[in-house]
């Protein structure tokens, strides 16, 4: 196996590499001491230092305005705290909890939605993996254990083998899901003993891709998603919807169509959260929705992802549209709608009866 190649974590290696101005490292020094950083070598590697919109860069490359934190903005945006009965364990809906064993990643998304956390927080002790167990244990309407973090592929085989081995003992839990950004960040842990640890007899194992540009997906992403899915385990993805990254049809029907080429299918594109500093990279929701319209009908369906907003607070997550249905009168038996296509015509449902067939 090649050695591991060096992942950059100072400011002094990002300039070093050509990735930020040597006028700039005081600025990235203060977010440095505010946010975690990390860019693995595939990360660095892919990025084009000479282009100033290059849309890799613009994820993980920090810049000052990060710094710059909005009135709206909050430190736990989709509020997990609130449904946190223990430490790691965040239970929102009935039928599902997050477990998030460890809250490193292997590369930090400057835009990350629970940026206040990660890389900072320890992984969980023993002790507070077992009384996380414990509760999934107690509640048997848990059908569904979704592990997150931070991002639960940096931990080692051995140790994700263990965590996914408790879970395949409690027989109300049938569903283990994997959030993460590994394979493409850092493809090269995504080994046959990885691959191995996710699989429990009995249990569905599916793993959901965050990946926010079709760039990411190089040829050892591509093998790392592959070796995952040729072991039996199917692969959803999740995209946060970003401006100068892919806010442009083009940019985003890109990425769809790349992931269903990968057999993954596209699953949330996720309106940015309103995480400290994160402004620069936020659209508006009728941008979005105007996306949505885009894709529509011109991509596959294979290719469509759900377009959600995290409710700030802890409501969960909602579909926010488009819309392609109005109501626009009748009574009960009477009802009368209009259905928008694909080219944005509308038509009218039930279909207005013809003269001839009065
Ligand atoms: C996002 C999330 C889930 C998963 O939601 P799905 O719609 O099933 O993908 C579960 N629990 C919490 C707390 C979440 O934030
Ligand atoms: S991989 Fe996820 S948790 Fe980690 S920095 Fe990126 S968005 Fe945040």
């Amino acid at each position: 196996m090649k050695p591991a190649r060096k992942t950059l974590r100072r400011p002094d290696e990002l300039v070093a590499a050509g990735l930020i101005a040597h006028e700039r490292r005081g600025e990235i020094e203060a977010v440095a001491a505010r946010y975690a950083l990390a860019l693995t070598a595939e990360v660095a590697e892919l990025i084009d230092p000479a282009d100033p919109r290059d849309p890799i860069a613009r994820q993980f490359v920090p810049a000052a305005a990060e710094l710059d934190a909005r009135p709206e903005e909050m430190a736990d945006p989709i509020g997990d705290d609130a449904h946190s009965p223990l430490e790691g364990i965040v239970h929102r809906y009935p039928d599902r909890v997050l477990l998030k064993p460890v809250h490193v990643c292997a590369a930090y998304c400057r835009f990350c939605f629970r940026r206040e956390v990660v890389g900072r927080a320890r992984a969980l002790s023993r002790a507070q993996l077992d009384a996380a167990m414990t509760y999934i244990r107690a509640h048997s309407q848990i059908w569904e254990v979704i592990l997150t973090g931070g991002d639960p592929l940096v931990l080692s085989p051995r140790r994700l083998g263990q965590i996914v081995d408790m879970l395949a003992a409690i027989d109300h839990v049938k569903v283990i899901r994997v959030h993460t950004r590994v394979p493409v960040v850092a493809p090269a842990r995504v080994t046959a003993a990885l691959v191995r640890a996710l699989r429990a007899p009995g249990k569905a194992t599916y793993v959901v891709l965050h990946a926010n540009h079709a760039r990411e997906l190089t040829l050892e992403a591509r093998a790392a998603c592959a070796r995952l899915i040729d072991a039996g385990i199917p692969m959803l993805s999740q995209t946060v919807l970003l401006r100068g990254v892919n806010e442009e049809a083009a940019a985003l029907g890109e990425l769809m169509r790349a992931l269903v080429e990968c057999r993954i299918k596209p699953y949330y594109l996720h309106h940015g959260d309103l995480a400290p500093g994160t402004a620069q990279w936020r659209t508006g929701i009728e941008e979005g929705q105007a996306l949505m319209r885009a894709l529509h009908g011109r991509l596959s369906g294979l290719c469509q992802p759900t377009y959600v907003l995290d409710i700030p607070g802890g409501h969960g997550k909602s579909p926010i549209g488009p819309n392609y249905l109005a109501r626009v009168g009748g009574t009960n038996g009477a009802l009368r709608y209009e259905v928008e296509d694909f080219n944005g015509r509308r038509h009218a449902y039930p279909p207005a009866r013809r003269e001839s067939s009065l």
